[in-house]
């Protein structure tokens, strides 16, 4: 967001993340993108936590492992939404900071975004790199600076029973 702002390009942003689990996270998670966007003066676009449509996408793929075929699910269904108000609502460019994370697979999600601006005319994916020009690095002083609160999973319910076993088996050996 910071980057953004500092380009000058004019943006919004659109919270789009039914796979969020349990709401209470989700909401705290929006509570804080909400906080940083006010501050600088963002426009927000609450959109739906439709999450009755993320677990019908997601049956039969509970066990998949993260950047997996889940995760692409997931990534496929959070851009087509993007790309859709966008290009209802006059926009020309979509992206995602989701690749910021060292967790995440950016060709996995490279491939998303531009799957889901594919079928609108007028309506492009930014595949920027966030991690480089001390992206990552930038991304870890801005969150000790807003004392943001810390994810300890990425998002769904499937992520949060992988983390939780994981932390289980080292609590014990
Ligand atoms: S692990 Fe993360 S990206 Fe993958 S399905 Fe769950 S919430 Fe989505």
């Amino acid at each position: 967001m910071e980057a953004l702002h500092a380009s000058g390009i004019d943006y919004a942003i659109f919270f789009y993340n039914p796979n969020i689990h349990p709401k209470k996270e989700y909401l705290l998670r929006k509570e804080e993108n909400i906080r940083f966007a006010e501050q600088h003066g963002i426009e927000f676009i609450d959109a739906d936590y439709d999450t009755d449509n993320w677990f019908a996408r997601a049956k039969g793929m509970e066990f998949e492992p993260e950047r997996g075929i889940r995760c692409t699910m997931c990534f496929d269904m959070r851009f087509e939404r993007t790309a859709l108000y966008a290009k209802e609502n006059g926009y020309t460019l979509i992206s995602s900071s989701l690749g910021i994370s060292r967790w995440k697979d950016m060709n996995q999600i490279n491939d998303c975004g531009h799957r889901a601006a594919a079928p609108y005319e007028g309506i492009e994916y930014w595949d920027y790199n966030w991690r480089k020009k001390g992206g990552s690095k930038r991304m870890i002083e801005i969150s000790k600076r807003e004392r943001f609160y810390q994810q300890e999973y990425c998002g769904c319910v499937y992520s949060l029973r992988d983390s939780t076993s994981t932390a289980r088996r080292r609590a014990a050996t």
